[in-house]
């Protein structure tokens, strides 16, 4: 099963040593980016916890299959209900942590987004990590370590997971059979994370950067166009509208390199819509999508942090006119 994971060797190796001795640590913490195989790891750690064959785990056995389809009883898999995980899914944990496992052997709980539990959850988990009983093993995978309590994380061994990079990123999406090209594009934008990569191929999220394409072209045709565009980003969530400004950073950074000449064409990531890209730089100099690039980082920044989304977008649209303009913006070159 451990062939099926692209990347992370270095940790895949390490766990596999764990697994062939006889006493196994009772708390891991998988620590990375969101959608970069955090819980395909996990998943595939407790196979081999549970499976009994030799070279566990083999893949092959009913032990195994019953983990790739979830149905092995001695694995439980807790993950947000809603917003946060709860505690009374750490109450319900408890409950089946002190129950003897299935096949007599061992017990594995996977808590996937163990950052995301409210305080009180956090502070229940630690009382069993704290006394975690015989012969079972937790597995917490979260994107923010400061979002884990301290005394949590002191009692797990922590293993960093990092973005996959660009290969590896294309070998899963063509082997999932997504279009080539498209998916090439996609595992650039991703920057390294599967998930994201697959979300890029949604017809919805792939309408957002066709919309951050016309955005581009809107610019230079003046005020009126720039509040029709406006108007459209207020009927978006934040997190669309944090996509479309995710795209709008990929095609200024492309601008950037055809305006620096065919030497740099290799490195454009939106190859597929490249003739489009032509158009715009015809109004856009190098300098000012190098001005663009810094203001639309910044507008990203504004909306992570929680900034209106209409204000954040009328804001970027009216500098990004003000660039072209010539205006009074300084930028950094
Ligand atoms: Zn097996």
């Amino acid at each position: 099963m451990w062939e099926e994971i692209v990347g992370h060797r270095d940790i895949i190796i390490s766990l596999q040593n764990l697994l062939q001795r006889s006493q196994c640590p009772h708390a891991f913490l998988f620590l990375g980016p969101q959608g970069v195989g955090k819980f395909k790891v996990a998943e595939t750690f407790a196979a081999g916890i549970l499976c009994h064959e030799h070279e566990a785990p083999c893949g092959k056995c009913a032990c195994c299959q019953a983990v790739r389809q979830g149905k092995n009883l001695d694995l439980m898999v807790i993950e947000p209900d809603g917003a946060n995980i709860k505690i009374e899914q750490i109450r319900a944990l408890k409950h089946q942590a002190a129950m003897t496992s299935y096949s007599g052997y061992c017990r594995v709980c996977i808590i996937d987004g163990a950052d995301r539990m409210t305080q009180e959850a956090a502070n229940s988990l630690l009382k069993l990590l704290e006394e975690p009983p015989s012969n079972f093993i937790m597995i917490l995978t979260a994107v923010s370590q400061n979002k884990i309590l301290p005394t949590l994380q002191s009692r797990t061994i922590i293993y960093k997971f990092q973005p996959l990079v660009y290969d590896q990123l294309l070998t899963i999406l063509t082997a999932r059979g997504f279009d080539k090209q498209q998916a090439a594009a996609n595992a650039r934008i991703s920057g390294g994370s599967v998930g994201e990569a697959i979300e890029l191929f949604d017809p919805e999220i792939a309408s957002l950067r066709r919309t951050a394409l016309a955005m581009l072209t809107t610019v230079p045709q003046g005020l009126d166009s720039i509040w029709e565009q406006a108007q459209l980003i207020d009927k978006l969530d934040n997190r669309h509208a944090a996509f479309i400004l995710k795209f709008l950073v990929c095609f200024v950074r492309d601008c950037v390199m055809l305006n620096l000449g065919s030497a740099y064409q290799e490195f454009i990531i939106n190859q597929d819509v490249k003739n489009e890209m032509q158009d715009i730089c015809t109004a856009w100099t190098k300098e000012q999508c190098v001005c663009a690039y810094d203001i639309i980082k910044e507008a990203h920044k504004a909306l992570q942090g929680n900034a209106n989304t209409r204000l954040v977008f009328e804001s970027l649209l009216i500098q990004l006119h003000d660039i072209l303009q010539g205006g009074n913006i300084v930028c950094q070159l």
